[in-house]
């Protein structure tokens, strides 16, 4: 069987560097490994209208931004087909019918779903499309018979929503469609990297975010008054390293060459968390190792987008060639799909012949 991988963001913001750690660093390694037979990424503007309905401007204007962050992060063209959701007419079809096997009170069971209905304070009304955004996904990653979906852990109600419409379909229509599987960072601070006010969730939506293409300055202001441990107020203080957001970056993204580059007096990230521990070392020798750190890992990543932001019609090629080769995907798998559920009408002769013998 083919491996494919379909993953993709919602153009409602520039990407930060939870995406970066939850999921663009992991596309980018798998493209790069050669595993796979086909890469998918889509910028998902059709989901980020059903919450963003009276602005579609914002989701317009976000497409070619997150279109930079993917091309400077090193997604490749050549190798990775970037679409445009709302370029694919046969995902709202497949999610149409898909929508037939799923109850609203397993919907309404999604925790996902759940806690941002009450983030976006829908909760006395629920936009319909934004409800059922669990079924389109499972609409887009089954166009593309995807085997392989790298996101970041919010995102696995949605893949377990996906394996059991693909189970309900199968069964009622025979086998049609693939099982896709959560492909998770194994590296548990970029599960759900959280916001620099110490928020579960570092979240477009929520403006606690280091976005890849912000400036130097932006970065080391960001991150020079980000929340820590509230009382950890003294040097000499003992310090709290579990939940702290400081050593939650420097887990995610800080490495045993930045410690040689930057901060030689320490074995690696276990001893600077010791010495946090005990006391006796400040948030601020801290905060200037994770700005050296994360400076490193966002000034390649800048560079290369700022080449690509002088080319912006070339941008835009790329996004209208990889949609329409993925329009030819999601067609042929719509064409399976209503062969399965006979709603092929005119392109079943047994049916008409059938119906033609009835009248005899
Ligand atoms: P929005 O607030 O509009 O939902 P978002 O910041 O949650 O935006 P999405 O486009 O919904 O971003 O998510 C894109 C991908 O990035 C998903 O795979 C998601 O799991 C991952 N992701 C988003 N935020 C984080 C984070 N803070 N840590 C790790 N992964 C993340
Ligand atoms: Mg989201």
């Amino acid at each position: 069987m083919s491996k494919i991988i379909l993953t993709g963001d919602r153009p409602t913001g520039r990407l930060h560097v939870g995406h970066y750690v939850g999921s663009l660093k992991r596309r980018v390694e798998l493209q790069d490994s050669g595993e796979f037979d086909d890469i998918y990424i889509m910028i998902a503007d059709a989901q980020a209208l059903t919450d963003n309905a009276d602005n579609p401007e914002k989701v317009r204007q976000n497409i070619v931004e997150v279109a930079l962050d993917y091309l400077a992060c090193g997604l490749d063209p050549k190798k990775t087909t970037i679409l445009i959701q709302s370029m694919i007419p046969e995902l709202t079809e497949l999610s149409f019918y898909y929508m037939n096997l799923v109850t609203v009170s397993r919907l309404q069971r999604n925790p996902t779903v759940k806690s941002e209905i009450q983030m976006r304070n829908f909760e006395a009304s629920i936009p319909v499309g934004f409800f059922t955004y669990p079924i389109s996904q499972a609409a887009d990653i089954t166009a593309f018979k995807a085997t392989t979906v790298p996101v970041g852990d919010d995102q696995l109600p949605m893949i377990e929503q996906t394996r059991e419409i693909v189970h309900k379909f199968n069964a009622v229509y025979g086998d049609t469609l693939v099982e896709p599987e959560a492909f998770l960072p194994d590296n548990k601070a970029c599960l759900r990297l959280p916001g620099t006010d110490g928020k579960a969730k570092m979240s477009k939506s929520l403006g606690n975010c280091i976005y890849l293409a912000d400036t130097e300055e932006d970065v080391r202001k960001k991150i020079m008054s980000m929340f820590t441990d509230p009382n950890h107020l003294r040097v000499e203080d003992p310090g709290e390293v579990e939940g702290n957001p400081v050593f939650i970056y420097l887990d995610a993204f800080s490495t045993k060459e930045h410690f040689e580059e930057y901060l030689p007096e320490y074995d690696g990230l276990e001893e600077l968390k010791a010495h946090y521990k005990r006391g006796g070392l400040g948030d601020v020798k801290v905060k200037k190792f994770l700005n050296n750190v994360m400076q490193s890992v966002l000034a390649p990543i800048r560079e290369r987008r700022k080449v690509w932001e002088k080319d912006i019609p070339a941008v835009y090629e790329i996004l209208k060639a990889g949609s329409e080769k993925a329009e030819k995907v999601a067609a042929h798998t719509l064409a399976e799909v209503r062969g399965a559920m006979k709603i092929n009408y005119f392109e079943d002769g047994a049916l008409i012949r059938e119906q033609a013998e009835k009248y005899k």
